[in-house]
């Protein structure tokens, strides 16, 4: 017998609190946003606590760790918030219930549309899809109070620490592309910057430049 709809929600909400995920707020804005609206192959898995592969060969990260990053952010109801490598949109989406406004930002110009058709679709009025390379930010919506980068970078980018607004954080998984990486918290105060490791990752690489699919 299959289960549920109510049961496989369940079971995906108790994965992801199993998992570390723990803050209400993420979990009832992960009950809200379904996964399956953004996976583009295999939708039956769309519950299962994995990365999918998406368009342009790319992924839709595991839920868990959507989880974990968009708690380590803290977002605030007031915050800007500016995503680096929308992907399939599920990490905007999930964004989108705990921020003032989300800006996200892919070199595929095809995921970037396709992120914004589905935002369109769930009445998500409050996310801005743009296509650009997102190692240099959004110089004209700088600066964030919150910055979630998911893709993997060797350092935190220069210009995206620039973006960030004094008590501001930046979520960003750091290392080779090829090996294990970290996910690091970067608080900015008074005096500079603050990192935090939070736990191993592994993200497809930020790549510089404009994608060509
Ligand atoms: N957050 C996504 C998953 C991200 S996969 C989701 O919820 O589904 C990583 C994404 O980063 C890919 O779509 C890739 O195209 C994008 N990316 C890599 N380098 C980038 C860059 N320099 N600028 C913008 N996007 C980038």
């Amino acid at each position: 017998m299959t289960p549920s709809a109510a049961e496989t929600k369940m079971q995906f909400l108790f994965t992801l609190r199993a998992q570390g995920v723990t803050d209400k707020r993420v979990l009832e804005a992960m009950e809200r946003i379904d996964r399956a609206r953004f996976v583009q192959y295999q939708p039956e898995r769309a519950y299962d606590d994995t990365p999918l592969p998406i368009n342009c060969g790319q992924t839709i990260s595991q839920p868990s760790v959507v989880g974990l990053m968009t708690q380590a952010l803290n977002v605030q109801p007031r915050d800007k918030v500016l995503e680096v490598g929308t992907g399939s949109g599920y990490q905007a989406a999930v964004l989108s219930q705990l921020a003032r406004r989300v800006y996200t930002i892919d070199r595929f110009a095809r995921l970037a549309n396709e992120a914004k058709a589905i935002f369109e679709k769930l009445d998500l009025g409050n996310i801005t899809s743009v296509m650009g390379d997102g190692s240099f930010g959004l110089p004209d919506q700088a600066p964030f109070d919150r910055i979630l980068v998911t893709a993997a970078a060797e350092d935190p980018p220069g210009p995206l620490l620039a973006q960030l607004k004094i008590g501001g954080i930046m979520v960003v998984p750091v290392g080779q592309s090829n090996a294990v990486q970290s996910l690091i918290k970067v608080t900015r105060n008074d005096d500079g910057f603050e990192y935090d490791e939070i736990r191993d990752v592994r993200f497809v690489p930020l790549v510089e430049g404009i994608g060509r699919e």
